[in-house]
Parts: structure tokens; C-alpha cells; sequence
């Protein structure tokens, strides 16, 4: 018998379909006492299987699911003083709760295509509705990671029936509004 493949308990038994009247909800971390709580205004964009090693992801999990929400529709709730940073100097200013290690939101601050949205992992919202993830990013550097290359026929062929195309960066969509951004303001693009 094949092994099953396991990527992530929000997407092995299939992916939710998004609920169009979701209208943002609370992030909590993992946390019994005093969790970290954030609330995001309205529904998120761009939800999608990463595979990165900065990504948050449960344990046990392959890869993470993460999104964006505009920085200014995502506000801390409570326990805020439980936060750092866990790389100051990576674009993403990935916020972490220093006791259970749950990436709570990461504002893009720097001059770049993002900037101004905060990266979010939708699995902690108390809520369900949010937009379903698209597409799998990044699925090469779960190698990186640990995870055996013999293994990633099998991760691929996963993804594509949970119709989420695996991508080795960002989806095309992304990697073209980035490249966009970048001929903007080199002039290589007028407007
Ligand atoms: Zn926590
Ligand atoms: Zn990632």
C-alpha cells in the first residue's frame, strides 16, 4: 500500500471552499494561558501551501498555509507582549509568540511589491469561511527541511489532486505582479 501523503491537517482531507460572506476574524496562537490574539478585517488574499523554511507550519506538517491581509485591516487583541520578531532582517517581520512559536502576522515594511500587507497563517483564525488556498509555493525547499527528494513525486502528485498546482517559487500570478512592481521602478515600465 502506498503511504499517504500528509501535508497539513487543514488540506489532507481536502481543501474548504471559502465562504463569501467571511468578513475577518481573530488569529489565536497555541497558547492555554494568555494567548496571543489578532483580529483581521475582512477576508484574506493569495492563500497558499508554502513550502519555505521561514513559514510557520504545525507540527509535523510539510508545509504551511499562509496568506496576506493589508497591514492596516490586522491589529493586535491581546498579549501582545508575548511577540518578537524572529528575523529582523528577512523581508517578512514574521511576529511570533516567544512561548509557542506560532507566527502571529509578519508586515512587509521594506520598498518591495508587498509592502504593506502582513503575512497570516488562516488555520489560526477562530473562525472558518476564509479564502481556500490556490496553489502550493516553494515546494522544492521542503527538502531543505528535511524531507527525503525521493518523497516529492508523491508531495506533487498530492497537491495536484488537492488542485493546488505545485509551484517550486510563486505562482506565475505573483511572480508577474512582483516582476511588475520591479520594472515600475527601474522605468523599464512606464505607468
Ligand atoms: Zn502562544
Ligand atoms: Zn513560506
Amino acid at each position: 500500500m502506498p503511504e499517504t501523503v500528509k501535508l497539513h491537517p487543514k488540506i489532507d482531507g481536502g481543501v474548504k471552499p471559502t465562504d463569501p460572506s467571511f468578513a475577518g476574524g481573530v488569529l489565536v496562537c497555541l497558547c492555554q494561558s494568555r494567548p496571543v490574539k489578532v483580529r483581521v478585517k475582512g477576508q484574506i488574499a493569495h492563500n497558499h501551501a508554502c513550502g519555505c523554511t521561514k513559514c510557520w507550519k504545525p507540527d509535523g506538517a510539510v508545509l504551511s498555509v499562509v496568506a496576506v491581509a493589508s497591514h492596516e485591516n490586522v491589529e493586535v487583541l491581546e498579549n501582545g507582549d508575548k511577540l518578537k520578531i524572529v528575523d529582523a532582517s528577512a523581508l517578512i517581520q514574521r511576529h511570533a509568540c516567544v512561548e509557542c512559536g506560532v507566527h502571529m502576522y509578519g508586515p512587509v515594511e521594506r520598498e518591495h511589491a508587498f509592502k504593506g500587507l502582513d503575512f497570516i497563517h488562516p488555520e489560526r483564525f477562530q473562525e472558518s469561511g476564509w479564502a481556500a488556498p490556490g496553489f502550493a509555493a516553494f515546494v522544492s525547499s521542503v527538502i531543505e527541511a528535511g524531507v527525503d527528494p525521493g518523497r516529492m513525486d508523491g508531495i506533487r502528485g498530492r497537491l495536484r489532486e488537492l488542485k493546488l498546482e505545485p509551484y517550486d517559487c510563486l505562482s506565475p500570478g505573483l511572480m508577474d505582479y512582483v516582476a511588475t512592481w520591479a520594472a515600475k521602478r527601474s522605468g523599464a515600465l512606464k505607468g
